[in-house]
């Protein structure tokens, strides 16, 4: 029995010996070490991403009441956990982790925590209004006095000048708007469009399909209810069309002329290719009008023609004798 106590007692001498020693304490103060860097590594790792629901949580979790712990992972519920799953997939970028946290956000109860960390107000309201003058009468003048000697006329049908109704400015009753455009009456099918000044190509509608004529009615009544023709209505409008720009001329202004009612579009015509005065644009027809939708194809055909002055119609805001006037000038040289 003494014998067994004293060997024990030696063991235990040994082990005393060994830990005060230079080696044992080395091994002791290299587990400190380790002790104390685990330690700090946790609370890194805790406190990464933690502006919003995981250090809420984990506080809670240490110091709070029981009651209040509970309510609190209740409230951050998912989100918390979405935020702290994401946070192992990607520790260093809260960045992401936040945007995920916002996803959750409809997940029930996630709510409140997600709207009180993002505001989600609402976007400021873009309003772009193009507010601007029509051309005084004169300046309308120069600039078709300017266009002249580059002008050439864009069909062969009849001459819309001594017309008042063919002639920009003229009232378009069945769709309650004004007339933006040249009517060239052709009273043949078969004649054609072409380019008035040289320009690029930047829209064509070749393929149009002409509406039912009962849905066509019920376009116009909305226009009718607003008391004038919607942009995309007017659109609807002109059957197959081209638009030319002409880029900016001096002294004028940017350049664009539209070719609409066309039969047919120009097998050769390509969005973006240049194009010369005269050049052929297509054959025209009367596609986009009443006639078109109930099938006549060949009933009136007319050229719509619009040229636009920074955006704006030759001749807005003017006066019918005005409007004849200056439109006269723009095709003085073209008629010789
Ligand atoms: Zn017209």
């Amino acid at each position: 029995m003494m014998g067994v106590f004293r060997r024990c007692w030696k063991q235990v001498g040994a082990v005393r010996r060994y830990i005060f020693s230079p080696r044992g304490l080395a091994v002791l103060a290299l587990i400190a070490v380790g002790f104390v860097l685990g330690v700090l590594v946790t609370q890194v790792w805790i406190s990464d991403g933690s502006d919003g629901d995981s250090a809420s949580r984990s506080s809670a979790g240490a110091a709070e009441p029981i009651a209040t712990a509970l309510q609190s992972s209740i409230d951050s519920g998912a989100a918390s956990d979405s935020t702290e799953s994401a946070n192992e997939q990607l520790p260093t970028d809260s960045t992401s982790s936040e945007s995920d946290g916002n996803q959750s956000s409809t997940t029930p109860g996630a709510g409140d925590e997600a709207t009180a960390t993002v505001p989600n107000e609402p976007l400021e309201p873009v309003v772009v209004v193009l507010d601007r003058e029509p051309l005084s009468y004169e300046t309308a003048l120069a600039i078709a006095a300017g266009l002249a000697p580059q002008t050439v006329y864009p069909s062969d049908c009849m001459s819309p000048l001594p017309r008042p109704d063919l002639l920009p400015n003229a009232p378009r009753a069945y769709r309650f708007g004004i007339h933006q455009g040249v009517d060239f009456l052709c009273f043949s099918p078969g004649r054609h469009a072409v380019a008035a000044l040289d320009g690029r190509v930047v829209l064509a509608v070749g393929d149009y399909l002409d509406p039912d004529p009962d849905d066509r009615d019920e376009l116009l009544e909305v226009a009718g209810d607003l008391e004038a023709t919607p942009p995309f209505t007017l659109l609807s409008l002109y059957g197959n069309y081209v638009v030319i720009d002409h880029g900016v001329v001096q002294f004028v202004g940017h350049v664009v002329t539209l070719y609409a009612h066309l039969h047919e579009v120009d097998p050769d015509i390509r969005v973006g290719q240049t194009i010369r005065a005269g050049q052929r644009v297509g054959e025209i027809g009367n596609r986009g009008t009443h006639a078109a939708a109930n099938g006549d194809f060949y009933v009136e055909p007319h050229l719509h023609w619009e040229l636009h002055i920074n955006d704006q119609y030759l001749g807005a805001g003017l006066t019918a004798e005005q409007t004849r006037e200056v439109y006269t000038t723009l095709f003085s040289e073209a008629l010789g």
